[in-house]
């Protein structure tokens, strides 16, 4: 099967591991895309869930399991060798306070460093406002993580995943608190702390702030690109799906993406869109066509119906609504010249939530 298929398959199907468990953890809760875990075919490295429902059920498995590699099949039929990256030796490590470095931040893929600043969300805890699909507090709940990283934390678990395992770029994602800056001020002091201790790109990951001019500063204090999410972008799906975050119009969404795009530059500001929660094919792929006019990457992203929360029932998206999806959006990509690559830091670089960076090959 060709890798691109694969992979949209693996991701939107799962993995199904049972008692298994090589490679470095999954990630079980937490912000953004969840209980997966990172596993790598032919040299791509891409994030499969194997906590779910879905993956459960999945056809796909690994025999002849080692601690780092495996043979993929599908049913009894195998498919080629799989490997798992390896525990950083970061994780080893932990802070003088006796906090574990990994409960500060996470190796995404292979070497992405990821955190999320603020663990807790204004918009999680009553169901009128939260987020359907989102677990950030989970984590938290089940001790595998710490409500605030402090600026200091932060950079010297930085500084020790660069020297000790190479890692090449860092993602800071918020819970969103309730200040009008949406997290900038927190992120920025978190990255002027970072970069005083080590030469590290940073994405950061919040909604739209109520002033623009928190562009600036994040800027200044070395964030290298910036995420904000529309995750969905039908109000009616907005609506239903994160009812809180809809009463942020699509229109403010796209002030500020103008606005970031002048700050950070042409395709350094992304945005996530989670294809299969309602949005059809042709509302996807006509938002990313908008937002690359606006220099906005649109990184489409197959949701993941992750454990305990309120769409743990809800289905992935087939792979063949995804496999569209990406043919669409890539072509889109490649007209304009926008790759991931060339993004500084952040998911959209990374690329391993999605399958989307394999179809701008
Ligand atoms: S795309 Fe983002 S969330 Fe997914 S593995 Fe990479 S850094 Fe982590």
């Amino acid at each position: 099967m060709e890798q691109q298929r694969l992979i949209t398959e693996l991701q939107t199907r799962g993995l199904h591991l049972g008692e298994v468990t090589p490679g470095v953890a999954g990630r079980q809760g937490g912000a953004g895309p969840s209980d997966h875990k990172a596993i790598t075919l032919d040299g791509t490295t891409v994030m499969v869930p194997i906590y779910t429902g879905t993956a459960s059920q999945s056809p796909y498995g690994v025999k002849n399991c080692g601690l780092d590699q495996g043979e993929l099949t599908y049913g009894r039929q195998p498919l080629g060798s799989v490997s798992f990256p390896r525990p950083p030796q970061f994780y080893s490590l932990t802070t003088a306070d006796g906090i574990p470095y990994w409960k500060i931040a996470l190796l995404h893929s292979h070497d992405v460093l990821a955190t999320t600043v603020q663990q807790t969300c204004m918009r999680y805890r009553d169901e009128s406002t939260a987020c359907q699909f989102c677990a950030i507090e989970k984590s938290l709940a089940s001790d595998r993580t710490i409500a605030r990283k402090t600026p200091d934390q932060l950079a010297e678990v930085a500084a020790a995943a660069v020297r000790l395992d190479g890692v090449k770029h860092m993602v800071m994602t918020t819970g969103t608190p309730h200040t009008s800056d949406r997290g900038a001020a927190y992120l920025s002091d978190c990255a002027r702390a970072i970069k005083g201790r080590v030469s590290l790109p940073i994405q950061a990951q919040c909604e739209p702030p109520d002033d623009f001019v928190w562009f600036q500063r994040m800027k200044a204090a070395g964030i290298d690109s910036l995420g904000m999410h529309l995750e969905a972008v039908d109000d009616a799906v907005r609506a239903r799906i994160m009812p809180g975050k809809a009463e942020v119009p699509v229109s403010y969404y796209f002030e500020a993406f103008a606005a970031a795009v002048q700050v950070f530059g042409w395709g350094q500001v992304s945005t996530y869109l989670l294809a299969g929660l309602g949005d059809s094919l042709e509302t996807l792929v006509a938002t990313s066509d908008r937002l690359i006019r606006l220099g906005v990457y649109p990184f489409v992203v197959p949701f993941v119906p992750i454990t305990d929360t309120p769409l743990a029932q809800h289905p992935a998206p087939s792979t063949e609504f995804m496999f569209a999806l990406y043919q669409q959006v890539s072509d889109l990509l490649q007209g304009a010249g926008m790759t991931s690559e060339r993004i500084k830091a952040g998911c959209a670089k990374c690329g391993a939530c999605s399958a989307l960076s394999t179809f701008e090959r």
